[in-house]
């Protein structure tokens, strides 16, 4: 096996184009080696459905269609930003929609693949919010709408989410360890892949005498970062520039 990768959280935005050159960099010079590209969510900063021309995106779409007709297998989970991507979005650039939870094995371990956002528990209000957002009547309610007044709600659901934010502890923001602890057991894993709090590291614990791991992607900002997994080497975080 070669290099399985993670990455997510990349927020791509027509409005920080260094960003989907970053990614285009990223697929050219290491992704395209690999075997698997996993992008666990908000890959981009918001989606508002297939029928969205969204020509400043269209690199990053090349791009992964590049990628996935070189041979690299791409899997998407979405995130709390593009959850309305569907599969034409997905024929055009070559990737393969997994939904959340998905267990994948990883070198012959189970490993819970998630966005992330369902383990931060301790912020109730988001959770309620979730909860209307992926529902799948809500979202082809939404869906239903023009294009134009889809522009408007999802702008001011960003104005809202920033508002609420800044009133939110880093706390709150962060995962609940029970939670992390719950699920795992929930799907008899030692380890968890996810991203969306932003907060980049591999952290190891023990449930019930075991050693569990838990890795956190990183998001992209001035360095992408990506999850590198192979056979020869312990899991590894890298930054990209
Ligand atoms: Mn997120």
């Amino acid at each position: 096996m070669r290099d399985w990768l993670f990455i997510s959280d990349l927020h791509l935005d027509p409005e920080r184009p260094e960003i989907i050159h970053l990614f285009e960099r990223f697929v050219d010079k290491i992704a395209i080696h690999a075997d698997r590209l996993y992008i666990l969510g908000d890959f981009l900063e918001y989606w508002l459905g297939d029928d969205d021309q969204a020509a400043g995106l269209d690199a990053a779409f090349k791009s992964l269609k590049k990628l996935s007709d070189s041979g690299t297998d791409v899997f998407f989970m979405a995130g709390n930003r593009d959850f309305l991507v569907g599969e034409s979005l997905a024929r055009k650039c070559g990737f393969k929609i997994i939904d959340e939870p998905y267990i994948e094995t990883i070198h012959g371990q189970a490993t819970l693949l998630m966005h992330g956002d369902t383990l931060c528990t301790d912020d109730v209000a988001y959770q309620s919010f979730r909860a209307v957002i992926r529902n799948k009547k809500w979202q082809d309610e939404v869906l239903s709408k023009s294009l134009e007044e889809r522009q408007q709600l999802a702008q001011s659901m960003r104005t809202q989410s920033k508002q609420a934010n800044t009133e939110k502890t880093e706390y709150i923001m962060d995962v609940n360890q029970d939670t992390v602890i719950a699920s795992m057991q929930q799907y008899s894993v030692n380890l968890l892949i996810h991203g969306h709090t932003h907060r980049k590291a591999i952290h190891h614990f023990e449930i019930n005498d075991q050693t569990a791991t838990r890795i956190v992607l990183g998001d992209w900002h001035e360095h992408g970062c990506y999850l590198r997994v192979n056979e020869k080497s312990e899991p590894e975080l890298f930054s990209f520039k």
